[in-house]
């Protein structure tokens, strides 16, 4: 019996052609080219081979870089007015309070761009807790550890929980803890994926 629903944010409450995604893929790509002093070929490269041994970029500059100044890599890639080109879509806020279970967000990002996100989106008092990367210790999924503190504090275990990712590393993490995973896979692109997954955020109803 599901008790909680456990959202990622980015590119799971508003779709990967809004282009949000795309700015920061670039931010993230400059930051590590200035910071360790790339070209573009190569510094794509390196955080390629980086977060497929960490969870996220900051993790991989962190442990392995020496990255230090965590504020400052934030506000790199999520730079005030980010969302500013963001789309509201109508249908979202009636969906979520459709859902007959409360909802929380567990989001490898910081605290400041899922509260601009949320505030965008006009959703931000539909979810009873945003657990966010620096409320995680700036460790975040697929790590077991970003799983189990928000489902602690959820008072929810894996199995109780539907989390929902667009991200297919993070959604494998949660079902490898036991877990209730469902990959939102809006375009297709992972036609093998061996666990659920949905094309639109409205057939999570489903899996409750
Ligand atoms: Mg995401």
């Amino acid at each position: 019996m599901i008790q909680y629903i456990l959202f990622d944010l980015d590119n799971t409450l508003y779709p990967v052609s809004s282009g949000m995604e795309e700015a920061l893929q670039r931010r993230i790509i400059g930051y590590v080219m200035s910071f360790l002093g790339l070209s573009t070929e190569d510094a794509l490269r390196m955080r390629r081979e980086g977060i497929s041994r960490h969870g996220t970029t900051l993790e991989w500059l962190i442990h392995e870089k020496g990255l230090t100044d965590i504020d400052g890599y934030y506000a790199a890639v999520h730079p005030d007015g980010e969302e500013a080109d963001l789309a509201v879509d109508p249908e979202l806020r009636p969906f979520l309070e459709s859902l007959p279970v409360p909802r929380a967000i567990l989001t490898n990002s910081p605290r400041e761009h899922s509260d601009r996100i949320l505030k965008k989106l006009g959703i931000t008092d539909l979810f009873t807790h945003v657990f966010d990367m620096r409320w995680n210790g700036n460790r975040g999924k697929p790590l077991p550890v970003a799983f189990y503190r928000a489902l602690e504090v959820l008072g929810t275990s894996p199995g109780e929980t539907l989390f929902i990712d667009d991200y297919s590393r993070y959604v494998e993490g949660y079902i490898a803890l036991g877990g209730k995973g469902v990959l939102l896979d809006e375009q297709d692109t992972h036609p093998d994926f061996p666990h659920p997954k949905i094309r639109h955020l409205r057939d999570l109803t489903t899996f409750l």
